[in-house]
């Protein structure tokens, strides 16, 4: 059976969307492969959140040029936010190109990558030339649901249309041996339109799976062997907001909280990422009371102006997110707070910045993604005249950069000499003779695999397990520690 290879570009949807393409492709009897040079089949899930990932993924495609001529059975496709997008336009200056899909369409994926394969092989046997790019570049027919397209000529297929209870099909994956950690997926879109932000336009609008569903998935992850799932959507807490109606004053969000928390064997419940704006009381009481829910929040500042936060039409103020994290806080201790930040923003002043600053250095974030503002064609933020250059923009970038780091070594050091609960995931990224989990807040913790110690004196991998670690040193963003077994 031909093999594929899927990368993926951006955030844990895009890695979530594509463990879902990667099981639609091998329950075709497709086999994945870890590199495009042993591929029949390359597919690039791209992001679009900036400008930088388009060209990464753009660059990536123009690089498998080669591999398109030297191997012409080879099947080449766009997936996600990108193709989204740019929908045909795509296949102009990449004529190798067969394959266009959107953000909605996940689920179709399989079938037509397995209708190119098939068409593709055809060709070659009769010993039929390839469509030139011109055929190509007549994209009417592109946008025709497949069906109108199967008797024609062409090979690139484009589908980037809406569909109605596309949520819900994001549902499946493969788990690797002993994988212990999973994603699931539980709703899509957004409806807030920072004005900084594409997602809107490529996602589409909110739209929920039912709590039903989502348990039913998180049953099926856990009796595979997982032990900890983090629930997924742009703006994750507002789940549900236009579908299900508050029960008890609790949002349907804390509903399937309190759910997914029942499932029986499930160890560890995380959720990202949550707007500031619907962070209310009822899911302040769920931080406090329902003991799976780990202690890390990820909970995006973007900035401290509120100048700049009205700008970015983000509808709270640097008060009002102080304030919230003070309360999630008080809620469970030890909590870790996390965030992304926007350096740069067009019309930030020094003042603006030092606001921003001043409240990262008040919050002592665990750690922050910092960005520096780049364009998003398409979005209001990028028609702004007062745009901020680029230089400044690396000098904040740095200059926050510096704080989050010096306050992330300040809590990690206050980690040594205490014991931590891990959930190993597996050897280490940079030293594969050692292995690494995470903390309950998140932490990556990096020690050695020695056997677990049964009373039968068998022994075990730590692999997929939950380990109880004594933390030694901790070095740049990661602590070190030796594994204490009974
Ligand atoms: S909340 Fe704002 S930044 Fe987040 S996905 Fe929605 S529009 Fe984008």
């Amino acid at each position: 059976m031909p093999k594929f290879f899927i990368k993926t570009y951006g955030c844990q949807m895009n890695e979530r969307d594509s463990e879902q393409v990667a099981h639609s492709l091998a329950a075709l009897g497709y086999e994945r492969v870890g590199h495009e040079s042993e591929a029949d089949v390359v597919l690039l899930n791209t992001c679009s959140v900036r400008d930088m990932a388009d060209q990464k993924a753009l660059g990536k495609m123009g690089m498998l040029g080669q591999l398109a001529k030297e191997r012409p059975h080879m099947v080449f496709g766009f997936l996600g936010c990108m193709a989204q997008a740019r929908g045909a336009s795509l296949l102009k200056n990449l004529p190798y190109v067969d394959l266009v899909v959107g953000t909605q369409k996940f689920h179709h994926v399989a079938d037509y990558v397995d209708e190119l394969v098939a068409r593709k092989k055809n060709r070659i046997s009769e010993n039929v030339e390839r469509p030139t790019p011109i055929n190509r570049e007549q994209a009417p027919n592109a946008q025709r649901p497949i069906e109108n397209r199967m008797d024609d000529l062409r090979f690139s297929i484009v589908d980037i249309e809406e569909e109605a209870g596309s949520q819900s099909t994001i549902r499946d994956q493969q788990l690797m041996p002993r994988q212990a950690t999973a994603f699931v997926s539980i709703m899509q879109g957004c409806n807030m339109h920072c004005t900084f932000c594409i997602v809107p336009q490529t996602r589409g609008a909110e739209r929920s799976r039912s709590i039903g569903e989502i348990v039913a998935e998180v049953r099926d992850l856990v009796s595979r062997g997982v032990k900890e799932v983090t629930l997924l959507g742009q703006i994750v807490n507002l789940y549900g907001r236009h579908e299900f109606p508050k029960v008890d004053n609790k949002s349907p969000f804390v509903q399937l909280l309190e759910s997914v928390h029942e499932v029986e064997g499930l160890e560890r419940l995380r959720f990202t990422s949550p707007h500031p704006i619907g962070f209310r009381d009822d899911l302040i009481d769920a931080i406090s009371r329902l003991p799976k829910l780990v202690e890390h929040v990820h909970l995006p500042l973007q900035s401290g102006s509120n100048k700049i936060l009205k700008a970015m039409h983000r509808a709270y103020t640097a008060e009002k997110y102080a304030d919230l994290v003070r309360r999630i806080r008080r809620a469970r201790h030890g909590i870790a707070i996390t965030t992304d930040i926007i350096v740069g923003f067009p019309g930030e002043t020094e003042e603006d910045y030092k606001q921003t600053r001043d409240l990262v250095e008040e919050i002592e974030f665990d750690n922050a993604f910092v960005f520096r503002y780049s364009p998003r064609r398409d979005t209001p933020a990028a028609e702004m005249t007062d745009q901020i250059d680029e230089h400044l923009k690396e000098e904040r970038n740095q200059d926050l950069l510096e704080v989050v780091n010096k306050s992330n070594r300040r809590i990690l050091e206050r980690l040594v000499g205490s014991q931590v609960e891990v959930l190993c995931e597996g050897p280490s990224k940079t030293n594969r003779a050692r292995l690494m989990g995470r903390t309950r807040t998140n932490k990556i913790v990096v020690f050695p695999p020695s056997p677990k110690r049964r009373p039968t004196g068998e022994t075990e991998e730590l692999v997929g397990e939950l380990v109880n670690v004594r933390i030694e040193r901790a070095n740049g963003f990661s602590l070190y520690g030796m594994p204490l077994l009974e």
